[in-house]
């Protein structure tokens, strides 16, 4: 029997595609292989969003042909926002010991047919929605598509794909398509039966939630959604991502805080505190309207937690509009904060923009901001310390025998020594606030 091997990086969006690779390949026949070595499919699920991480791609690629060198016949698939990289199909065919099939993400219920033509032709075989240039139809993944879930508490439901924004830095809109939102109904079909099943919580994916149902016509939008899944019986919590805070209304924030299951965590990536910046990036927002929104969220509903991206380096970058960033911080004061060194994608806009900033001049930038965003999300978390926090346990915690942890509402790891089943909502006192963790004792255990 063949087995099989799916690494993932990048986003969730791609833990999720992983998921439906594994399910179709297991369909095919292939059981799950523990070590790639042993593999007779092997999977990498690519993200293209820097360029370190399709970098990392090919690197990853040129070690596994060590694996199909010594284990003869064994299959490599670039899957992933990689393969749809202008330049990818013809450096796979440049490079054929290294690449058997390239699958776009859009494409990927051909998986099986591509794989038994590569078996039979040995040759490269392909699957990719194209380049974007305009809008070249990208038709949206069939429904019913089968998935292995990776976990037994928390699923991913993907309620969109790909992006209209073009962010001038992004290449995501050109490798993922146009904004194509699913049905309503799909989508609640979906979770309904997530929760049937035993799903605690479900996370909702798309580029830009807050758009959702634009592209459908009509006026079901993204509150609408999350109040018809907050009736879903069974269900105790949603979550969702990604935020964009041009999009992200006051109602659906008023809406959001009416609903129960929904989640006090607003992830809204700001990118740059400086409007010139904005403007360049074509974020459609400017710095007043972001804080306008944070301060809306947080005084609506005291206690969310708000956590953001953000890009050093744009090009044209002054120290006058990083400086911005840093005050925009400080006056936020984020749960948490990705920072990121601005990384020139090929066919994107900013990457042919001039006065482009030296990497060391970026690093210093990214290091500065770190040490801020970093100091602060534990300030943040500390002044947690004492109060009494709701807990969905998720997993053991390595480190600690008979530990669990699980997250907060507010989307905060919280370790607790006091054990608990997978699954539990329990009350953890905060007796220790680090960056990245809370720690306490469970003072109330979930109830049978
Ligand atoms: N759709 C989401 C995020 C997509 S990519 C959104 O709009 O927020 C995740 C993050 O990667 C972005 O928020 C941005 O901060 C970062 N990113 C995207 N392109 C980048 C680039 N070219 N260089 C550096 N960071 C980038
Ligand atoms: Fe990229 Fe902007 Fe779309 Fe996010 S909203 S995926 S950053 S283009």
């Amino acid at each position: 029997m063949g087995r099989y091997y799916v690494e993932t990086h990048g986003c969730q969006m791609n833990e999720r595609d992983s998921e439906t690779i594994a399910a179709l390949l297991e369909q095919m026949g292939y059981v799950a292989a523990e070590d790639p070595r042993n593999a007779d499919v092997l999977v990498v699920n690519t993200c293209a969003v820097r360029e370190a991480a399709e970098r990392k791609a090919w690197a990853r690629l040129r070690e596994l042909a060590s694996v199909k060198k010594r284990n003869r016949g064994a299959l490599v698939v670039l899957a992933g926002c990689v393969a749809e990289i202008p330049h990818t199909l013809e450096k796979a065919k440049e490079l054929r010991d290294l690449v058997d099939v390239l699958v776009g993400p859009a494409e990927i219920s051909k998986l099986p047919e591509l794989i038994r033509q590569a078996e039979e032709k040995r040759e490269l075989c392909y699957a990719l929605s194209g380049p974007r240039r305009g809008r070249v139809p990208f038709g949206p993944p069939p429904e019913g598509m089968p998935r292995k879930l990776a976990s037994g508490v928390s699923a991913y439901v993907t309620i969109m794909y790909g992006c209209d924004n073009f962010c001038t830095y992004c290449v995501v809109p050109f490798v993922r398509g146009p904004q194509l939102s699913r049905k309503p109904e799909d989508i609640i079909d979906e979770v309904r039966k997530l929760a049937a099943a035993g799903y605690k919580e479900v996370f909702l994916l798309g580029q830009n939630v807050n758009a959702y149902g634009l592209d459908l016509g009509g006026d079901y939008r993204f509150h609408h959604l999350l109040r018809d899944l907050n009736h879903i019986e069974g269900l105790v919590r949603i979550r969702y991502a990604t935020s964009h805070p041009r999009d992200f209304s006051e109602e659906m924030v008023d809406v959001i805080a009416s609903l129960d299951k929904v989640c006090e965590h607003f992830h809204l990536p700001v990118q740059s505190g400086s409007n010139r910046i904005l403007k360049a990036m074509n974020r459609g927002y400017t710095r007043e309207d972001y804080i306008r929104l944070v301060d809306y969220i947080k005084a609506k509903i005291p206690g969310a937690s708000v956590t953001t991206d953000i890009i050093v380096g744009f090009p044209g970058e002054t120290e006058e509009d990083f400086k911005d960033t840093l005050s925009l911080v400080e006056y936020c004061r984020f749960d948490g904060a990705f920072t990121f060194i601005f990384s020139p994608r090929r066919g994107s806009a900013a990457a042919r923009m001039p006065d482009q900033i030296p990497y060391k001049e970026k690093q210093r930038r990214l290091e500065l901001l770190a040490d801020v965003t970093k100091r602060i999300t534990l300030e943040r978390n500390k002044q947690l310390l004492g109060s009494v926090v709701e807990v969905l346990l998720e997993e053991p915690d390595q480190r600690n025998p008979g530990a669990m942890r699980g997250r907060t509402r507010t989307n905060k790891m919280v370790v607790t020594p006091d054990g608990g089943r997978v699954g539990d909502l329990v009350l953890v006192k905060v007796e220790e606030a680090g960056t990245w963790y809370l720690k306490g004792p469970t003072v109330k255990a979930a109830e049978d």
